[in-house]
């Protein structure tokens, strides 16, 4: 989904100028929408937050079962 930084709201592509830019501002928001998909990219889970994750599960879990008990 193209985003403008500059309105902070997101375009579909349809509603966009022809040449991909914000019919608001004028900001070229095609090559911002790649900008933050590279930077998505980049950041890798590290494991302790996938621990966190699974503890958070197990967590609710054990919490829905005591419910019943
Ligand atoms: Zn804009």
């Amino acid at each position: 989904m193209p985003w403008c930084e500059d309105c902070s709201k997101y375009w579909t592509p349809s509603a966009m100028k022809a040449d991909g830019t914000c019919p608001t501002c004028g900001r070229d928001v095609d090559a911002a929408a790649v900008r933050t998909q590279e930077v998505v990219d980049d950041e890798t889970s590290p494991w302790h937050f996938k621990l966190l994750v699974v503890a958070l599960v197990l967590y609710l879990g054990w919490r829905v079962v005591d419910l019943f008990i």
